[in-house]
């Protein structure tokens, strides 16, 4: 089985479109690309039901969608029969994330990935090597900083899937052996599942999250995932993300429903 469980119905622009017919479009590409089911990961941080997380005024600018129309948009083209899943992709909010959950927890989520993209809530991590997390610590802490805050998602619970599990090497920036190594046995000790994202090969660094050391060390079960945010996107470049999973010991993959999980073959 081949999936793709992290993607938007939002555009580069932040144009949304919470429809089934959008969701339709993603669904049809994926067809044309062989992939089994794809999954929606709409960014927690644009629904105005999330407002009072968030610091960055780039995410204050975005929260001003109804979480209630993007469930309905995805429960609707699942009754179309298409083969969707319904996610969300939750931005770690360390102390606050057992609210944050709380505020999730009314709505009938298949699954939900957890994703490091600042740190402190303030310091983003895709940011310009000087900016950001990168203007403000040195490189060794900022991977300290961005391991220490994975570590604490993956244990807090609510998770299933720990996304793009080393963006902070989105611009080159490589992580340490030692700080893979805790990242796994965290992961492992929380049984949370790994996405194998190829969002990496259209970034800088220029290769899949995560690095193989991490798929190496770690025995967590994978999902894939493009993190497509136009249609065109939806599993681009899968066959690369196959094989670093095939080379990683890997040959299932997991499928996610009703925030439960069981392991198909990979392929
Ligand atoms: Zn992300
Ligand atoms: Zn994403």
């Amino acid at each position: 089985m081949i999936l793709d469980y992290h993607m938007h119905l939002r555009d580069e622009t932040g144009a949304v479109d919470h429809t089934a017919d959008a969701a339709e479009r993603f669904v049809a590409r994926a067809v044309e690309r062989g992939v089994d089911e794809i999954g929606f990961t709409e960014h927690v941080y644009v629904f105005k039901q999330t407002r009072d997380f968030w610091q960055l005024p780039s995410q204050m600018q975005q929260c001003r969608q109804d979480l209630d129309v993007y469930v309905e948009a995805v429960t609707e083209a699942k009754q179309r029969g298409l083969p969707v899943k319904l996610g969300l992709e939750v931005d770690w909010v360390g102390e606050r994330a057992d609210e944050l959950a709380e505020c999730l927890e009314p709505y009938p989520f298949d699954y939900l990935l957890v994703s490091v993209h600042e740190l402190d809530g303030r310091y983003a991590l895709e940011a310009g090597r000087d900016e950001g997390a990168w203007g403000e610590w040195p490189e060794e802490e900022v991977w300290l900083r961005y391991v220490e805050a994975l570590c604490e998602a993956a244990r807090s619970g609510p998770f299933d899937v720990l996304s793009h599990p080393d963006l902070a090497k989105i611009s080159g920036v490589r992580g340490s052996d030692e700080r893979y190594a805790e990242l796994a046995e965290a992961v492992d000790a929380a049984g949370v599942a790994l996405e194998i994202s190829t969002a990496g090969l259209r970034k800088p660094v220029g290769e899949p999250y995560p690095d193989r050391r991490l798929l190496e060390l770690s025995a967590a079960p994978i999902t894939l995932a493009s993190d497509a945010h136009r249609p065109e996107v939806v599993g681009e470049s899968f066959e690369q993300a196959v094989a670093l999973a095939r080379a990683c010991g890997r040959d299932s993959v997991s499928v996610l429903e009703g925030r439960t999980r069981r392991q198909e073959p990979l392929g």
